[in-house]
């Protein structure tokens, strides 16, 4: 049985330097079921000293090379999906089948998306006809990886498996709140026989391992997601080096509701909203509903939100779970009365814990109306199951509500009016615009404007982020 305690660096599990044991907390019952390290700077040392020593021979490895073992690891990651999905489900509190048939599936399609990017990626293109310069992409070197616990295979897959397919070395630091499925994703890449050094892992806090990744001069490129408060602190430390960092941060998403939107599309954002427990970064927070049908979708809202099931995580079915952590719990309480405090209107859900859970760190889903873009919970990113509606009469009004925030990473907006849909799509300043409910495909870029980041995952945008470009001038 694996040691938690240990960190994988240069092909083995190893003891910390210096023991700082922490315990992961399963959100559900508060009880602590396994106990980590916090590593130290010593350990990340080791892990840079062996991703430095790899980097050498791997960014030398073929194209055909690296999928041959990409496929090993996706092969692998269907084998042990079910282990994959025990660790989400336990480490966040994602009910069973959302953590399987949602998060996990997200890891095994990341793969099986670069895997097909990769094999059709060019790393020389001549520059053009006439030209005998030619462009060269060559993997950046070695990349320090911080990820969140809310989404948290997700996001290691959009960036181990680029950083792997692009040649560069890495050293992984999960959420210390979530690492089980990290852990369990290093076992695997043992498994799949990557060579020695090109992936590692050290676990840690943002204080110390995570800052020790941001100062590290010889890490060349961060890719962090997290919160904007995060990734201001590493885009500092980091310029002492000159490093690229690739942020993907907080938000706060608006979703309007033409009055010629689809029936079903105000039930529709609210399950949006609540799924994962409110815990997504591009969560449409903010409903802005046409004034002509306010009323009726505040009375749908609500009744939507009565509908969605608060239960454990182990139980099967579509409920939603705990969220994170007490530090969570308590921030997400104090956004719902604040709320109350200022004057919004508590249509449905509110503080107390829902009914027949006394333990866990559960919240009804919330739903407030009458909310000004002014109040804190249409200017903050709750992170927890809570919606604000708010109301406008024009196009233009709605538009500058949405773009009225610091964030920009998805916005959504309904109407049958495919010519709207476009124009008001076009004006809303964020990486992402969903409409009518349609989803991204797989390899689409995904990324913020503003304090949401400046970086773009997935696809080929996703693989650019670990290349630099090299003009070569001469015969090609
Ligand atoms: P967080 O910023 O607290 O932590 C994220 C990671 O950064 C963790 O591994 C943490 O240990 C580390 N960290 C914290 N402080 C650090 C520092 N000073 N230096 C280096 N590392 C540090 O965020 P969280 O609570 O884990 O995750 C939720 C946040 O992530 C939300 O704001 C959410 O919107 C955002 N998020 C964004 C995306 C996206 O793609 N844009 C996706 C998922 C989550």
């Amino acid at each position: 049985m694996l040691d938690k305690r240990n960190f994988y660096i240069n092909g083995k599990w190893v003891k910390p330097k210096k023991s700082n044991d922490f315990n992961v907390i399963n959100p559900s019952d508060e009880d602590s079921f396994a106990v980590i390290s916090l590593g130290s700077k010593e350990d990340l040392d080791v892990a840079v000293e062996s991703a430095k020593k790899a980097f050498v021979t791997w960014k030398e490895t073929s194209k055909e090379e690296r999928v041959l073992l990409l496929e090993k690891l996706l092969s692998i990651y269907k084998k042990r999906f079910n282990e994959m999905t025990d660790a989400i489900s336990k480490e966040m509190g994602a009910p069973i089948d959302w953590a399987s048939s949602v998060q996990n599936m997200s890891g095994q399609s990341h793969l099986e998306d670069f895997i097909l990017r990769l094999k059709d990626y060019n790393f020389e293109d001549h520059f053009d006809e006439k030209s005998n310069n030619y462009i060269s992409r060559e993997p950046i070197g070695v990349c320090g990886l911080i990820t969140p616990w809310n989404w948290p295979i997700n996001q290691i897959a959009l960036k181990v498996i680029p950083a792997f397919a692009t040649g560069c070395t890495m050293i992984l630091k999960p959420s210390e709140i979530a690492p089980m499925s990290a852990m369990l994703f290093a076992e695997m890449i043992d498994e799949a026989g990557f060579p020695r050094g090109v992936f590692n892992l050290v676990n840690g806090d943002g204080v110390g391992v995570g800052s020790h990744i941001s100062h590290h001069p010889d890490i060349d490129m961060i890719s962090f997601t997290g919160s904007t408060r995060a990734g201001r602190l590493i885009s500092k430390n980091a310029s002492e080096t000159i490093k690229r960092v690739c942020l993907e941060l907080g938000g706060k998403g608006g979703n309007i509701v033409f009055a010629d939107s689809y029936p079903n599309a105000v039930r529709d954002g609210i399950r949006n909203v609540m799924s994962n427990s409110g815990q997504s970064c591009d969560a449409p927070t903010r409903m802005l509903v046409e004034k002509s049908i306010y009323e009726r979708a505040i009375k749908e809202a609500a009744d939507e939100a009565n509908k969605i099931k608060v239960d454990l995580p182990s139980k099967k079915g579509d409920h939603i779970g705990p969220v994170v952590s007490k530090v969570q719990y308590k921030k997400i309480i104090d956004l719902i009365e604040s709320g109350i405090d200022e004057g919004a209107t508590l249509a449905a859900g509110g503080p107390q814990l829902p009914n027949g859970l006394n333990k866990g760190y559960f919240i009804k889903p919330t739903i407030f109306t009458n909310v000004t873009n002014e109040m804190r919970i249409a200017k903050e990113e709750i992170f927890g199951p809570v919606l604000s509606i708010i109301p406008f009469e024009t196009e233009d009004e709605a538009i500058n509500i949405v773009n009225d925030t610091s964030y920009g990473l998805g916005n959504y907006l309904q109407t049958e009016d495919k010519e709207k849909a476009h124009r008001v799509a076009k004006k809303l300043r964020s990486g992402c615009v969903y409409i009518n409910g349609n989803a991204a495909d797989a390899g689409t870029p995904f990324g913020g404007y503003r304090q949401s980041g400046n970086g773009r995952e997935g696809g080929i945008w996703g693989l650019e982020e670990y290349l630099e470009v090299k003009t070569i001038t001469g015969w090609k």
